[in-house]
């Protein structure tokens, strides 16, 4: 490690949002975070007004809610215009639509501040929003809109067409945010009717157990889910933001997640905004030097990112990330799959931070289970779980394991931001449930002697090998070490002797070429680092893997092509 990055790592804060870890955990008591909420007091409960609205009527009313920049458009929103905006929005969706509480409105297009005005405008109608990531095709969209009755759509004309408008007869009104729009009946100018609408706007109270929003499961295992959060999630999604991002009142933070997934409104909307902290949104596509050049511009303080983004920064090398001044970072944090041990060194040696793993998924709401700034972190561990969580690893009979041993990772119901409906199955969500008492996740993880967790893969990837069980993901991050190998993803392929053998798909760093040494070479690389039965028997190279637009890599279609069977839903894989 260099001197500089030893020197940034002794200089940080020593005051964290969360300094003992340990004793929090024992005593935490969500009625004591419900204080921190206007509605204690009022009994008014609605989360755009907690989110926006009330910090108007503090010192932070001219404080920047919100930077965009997507390269062309280059803005900045105050609390108080954050305010008049989703007040304007919920204006326009009120004035032009019969929608009520409780109605399903939608929202598919790129990232743009009308984005988060529109979401946050609805919901101070009390509607229930269902975002979804602008890259979606017809089938993908017809399935969420269809699935949950949508009565409003807001999107834009060079999406429109995606949008099987004859097949979605519920379907309202659908607004264009875009200029010279021609308007019908069914079809609506936003951007010409936010201008014009009336900047007050009385808020939708509601109960806090009622629909908030309606998100989509990234589809990594199966066909996507319905997932309905309520209000209620605020809670979680409040204190989390505290403990976990340790986001301070002079903090910028950005959160790189789109809005269609859970993470860009949990923690890219309203956890972050709930304590009235400033946001970067950065629009367009991806490139390492945007990226990088957004953290130096905007002085990021704290970053929110993805293993999958990570693993592309640091194949884009260490040239690329020199030419940046990123010394404003303080903290850096990662959320969808696991966090290769090779991408902390990474962060460590080249980014000069810990990078700190975070578990939940979209039926958490949430986070769940978390390395704390406070914490020591164990490289390749999810950390322990958030205070006023209980998570636990149980068998399939949910009967909690001794530790090291690898099981189900469930957490008791009832959490603040637990999911409260799989939208329209019912039958569904009660299966996540085992005794009534514990949800199991699908993920396999085992405990260790002193209370971290280790994530081990999803139960169905799990592979048993000549007896052996062995995780995906221990085998993907050995195979990441390697100096040759940008990603990896490994699949159990049926053995008539061993059950199942381990298959391994990589793909190569430009301007290495597939050769048979080459595979003979990774398989002792494998061995050497991990063990003889977790060398995969099998090595494909592939120049992409499958993956979700959340950026997950899709094992079940591996597996698919793999064996020629159907490769069931598609509705969310990348191009
Ligand atoms: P589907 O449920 O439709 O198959 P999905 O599970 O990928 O899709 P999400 O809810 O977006 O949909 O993702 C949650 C999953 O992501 C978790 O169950 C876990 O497998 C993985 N994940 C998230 N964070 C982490 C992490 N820090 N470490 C390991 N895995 C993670
Ligand atoms: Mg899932």
């Amino acid at each position: 490690m260099g001197m500089k990055t030893m020197e940034k790592l002794k200089a940080l804060p020593l005051q964290y949002n969360l300094p003992d870890y340990e004793d929090v955990a024992a005593t935490h008591d969500w009625a004591e975070t419900e204080k921190a909420f206007s509605w204690f007091e009022t009994g008014q409960v609605n989360m755009a007004y907690e989110a926006i609205d009330r910090h108007t009527e503090t010192i932070r009313k001219n404080k920047v809610a919100l930077y965009y920049n997507d390269g062309k458009r280059k803005e900045a929103y105050s609390f108080n215009e954050m305010k008049k905006l989703t007040n304007k929005a919920a204006n326009v969706l009120k004035s032009a639509t019969s929608l009520e509480k409780g109605d399903r409105l939608f929202i598919f297009m790129p990232r743009s501040p009308e984005l988060y005005f529109t979401l946050l405008g609805a919901l101070k109608m009390g509607v229930i929003v269902g975002p979804l990531f602008e890259a979606f095709m017809e089938g993908a969209v017809y399935d969420r809109l269809s699935d949950s009755d949508a009565k409003v759509l807001v999107t834009t004309p060079e999406l429109l067409e995606r949008v099987p408008l004859a097949k979605l007869p519920n379907l309202q009104h659908v607004f264009l945010v875009g200029t010279d729009i021609d308007e019908t009946t069914q079809i609506l100018d936003f951007n010409k009717r936010l201008k014009e609408a009336p900047s007050q706007f009385d808020i939708e109270w509601v109960d806090r157990e009622d629909g908030m929003i309606l998100h989509y499961t990234s589809g990594s295992t199966g066909a996507p889910k319905g997932v309905l959060h309520v209000h209620n999630a605020m809670l979680q999604q409040y204190q989390s933001t505290q403990w976990v991002l340790d986001l301070r009142e002079d903090d910028i933070y950005w959160c790189t997640a789109d809005p269609g997934w859970v993470t860009g409104t949990s923690y890219g909307i309203f956890g972050p905004w709930l304590n009235g902290i400033t946001m970067l949104i950065v629009g367009g596509r991806f490139s390492p030097q945007a990226w990088y050049q957004a953290i130096e511009d905007y002085s990021v303080t704290v970053w929110y990112s993805a293993p999958t983004a990570f693993r592309m920064l640091m194949g884009a090398g260490s040239g690329v990330l020199e030419n940046y001044d990123l010394s404003s970072l303080r903290h850096v944090l990662s959320v969808g799959e696991p966090l290769n041990p090779e991408v902390i060194r990474w962060g460590y040696e080249e980014l000069g931070h810990r990078i700190h793993d975070t578990w939940w998924m979209t039926e958490t709401g949430a986070h769940m289970i978390c390395n704390y700034p406070s914490m020591d972190i164990k490289p390749g561990s999810m950390g322990k779980p958030l205070p006023g969580v209980h998570a636990a690893i149980v068998d399939d009979a949910g009967e909690e394991v001794p530790p090291f041993t690898m099981g189900n990772l469930a957490v008791r119901r009832g959490w603040p931001a637990m999911m409260r409906q799989i939208w329209g199955n019912p039958e569904r969500y009660e299966s996540y449930f085992l005794k009534g008492e514990w949800y199991v996740s699908g993920d396999s993880a085992y405990l260790d002697d002193e209370g971290y967790f280790w994530f081990q893969g999803r139960v169905d990837d799990v592979i048993m090998t000549a007896g052996e069980r062995v995780g995906p993901f221990e085998v993907e991050s050995r195979l990441l070490e390697h100096p040759d190998i940008i990603e990896a993803g490994v699949i159990g392929k049926p053995d008539p002797v061993r059950g199942e053998i381990i298959k391994a798909f990589v793909s190569l760093r430009e301007g290495i070429e597939p050769s048979d040494a080459l595979i003979d070479n990774i398989r002792d690389f494998v061995k050497k680092g991990l063990s003889a039965h977790a060398a995969p028997r099998e090595i494909e190279f592939k120049e992409k893997l499958p993956k979700t637009r959340s950026g997950k890599i899709m094992r079940r279609v591996l597996k698919a092509w793999e064996l020629d069977l159907p490769t069931g839903d598609l509705s969310t894989m990348e191009d």
